[in-house]
């Protein structure tokens, strides 16, 4: 009997980290289950963006390649050239055509090299070492926070590409602008830098990231947006980035095409069409997180800033342990063995249990 052989992928690819997407919650009797694992709006879309991807276009019929009506409707809303915006499948399509077009593997066999804060959002390593290039991972500051000063030393000649992640997931402390503009000073201008803003809605820091001026300002500085956490659409896969044509030249080449689907495009321009509605929903979440933090705080809980839809627990070694309690309580979180435990700021009553689950645990490391 002939075995048969196994097919094996690139390098590259055999060594990947699998990405870990947030499970749903288990059910638990006499409890409503509730899923804070995946930093999902639980309010959802407005209204008018579900009746819109309800009613979308001849499903028979191919979207425009680039998603053209979404840009035109963007460049407006945000006063930016249409041809600085390129859309994608999620900001994920976004920012693997930025990787795809900026970093790989060079001529001599050695993987260009990508700079991000870790742990960050965990499709980084994903994304950059499927390109062929080689991940640089700059720890964060035990309080969460981006240490630019060492990502700044981290660059190389073979530097090609910095993602900064802000409001950084899963610890969720913001960058400033001060800080942002004072890293853009020391980096080449040659190196790409991605600032990822897939929470900027629910910043209310002091000195926030002007992500807008700093594309004007900087030809390397490209921005990632999503409609998945403000916009509530995380299910349609509906993202872009933003930078200047010398950049988006590249990778409108690199884009799939198509890669924005007729339903999304639909949806997202319906929920930008009713943006004072969206910004309202984002604020009774802030309102949410500012109720949770502080029951954390005065629970006894040392957490970092967040500056997003979520909390960060640093609980090291007692992550599983905290994330199986959530589970018996039918809250689904999102555990980094070793590390901490992310939990999405949810619906009122998710976020009373957890506020309750938290006051009360006292599993190892509890009240960090
Ligand atoms: C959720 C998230 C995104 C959004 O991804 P989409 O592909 O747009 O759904 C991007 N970056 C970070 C850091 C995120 O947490």
């Amino acid at each position: 009997m002939s075995t048969t052989p196994e097919i094996l992928p690139r390098d590259a690819v055999a060594g990947l980290p699998a990405y870990a997407a947030g499970k749903p919650p288990r059910p638990a009797e006499g409890l409503t289950p509730y899923k804070l694992s995946s930093n999902e709006n639980p309010l959802g879309p407005v209204p008018a963006a579900a009746q819109a991807a309800a009613e979308a276009p001849a499903l028979h019929r191919y979207p425009h390649p680039s998603a053209e009506a979404l840009r035109e409707a963007l460049a407006g809303h945000l006063g930016v050239p249409f041809d600085d915006i390129v859309a994608g499948a999620g900001s994920l399509g976004a920012l693997t055509q930025l990787i795809s077009a900026y970093a790989g593997t060079g001529a001599d066999g050695t993987g260009d090299e990508v700079i991000y804060a870790w742990r960050s959002f965990e499709a980084y390593p994903i994304v950059v070492r499927t390109a062929g290039a080689q991940d640089v991972p700059v720890p964060v500051t035990t309080d969460g926070r981006h240490d630019l000063q060492a990502m700044a030393a981290a660059v190389t000649a073979r530097t090609r590409v910095i993602l900064l992640c802000t409001p950084n997931n899963p610890t969720g402390p913001a960058l400033s602008h001060t800080d942002v503009v004072r890293f853009l000073e020391q980096v080449p201008r040659d190196v790409v830098v991605v600032i990822d803003e897939a929470y900027l809605e629910f910043v209310r820091s002091a000195d926030p990231v002007d992500g807008l001026a700093l594309y004007r300002q900087y030809p390397n500085v490209a921005l990632l947006r999503t409609f998945s956490k403000a916009h509530g659409l995380a299910g349609l896969r509906v993202g872009y980035s933003i930078a200047q044509q010398s950049i988006t030249a590249h990778l409108r080449k690199v884009a799939v095409p198509f890669a924005v689907n007729a339903v999304a495009e639909a949806a997202a321009i319906a929920s930008l069409g009713h943006i004072d509605e969206v910004h309202q929903r984002v604020e009774e979440i802030v309102q949410e997180r500012r109720r949770v933090t502080a029951a954390l705080a005065e629970a006894g809980w040392n957490i970092p800033e967040t500056q997003a839809n979520f909390v960060w627990l640093p609980l090291g070694q007692g992550s599983l342990d905290f994330a199986e309690a959530a589970g018996v309580q039918a809250l689904a979180v999102r555990p980094f063995a070793g590390e901490g435990v992310r939990v999405s700021i949810g619906e009122p009553p998710a976020n009373d249990r957890f506020i309750t689950l938290c006051t009360t645990y006292s599993g190892p490391q509890g009240a960090a």
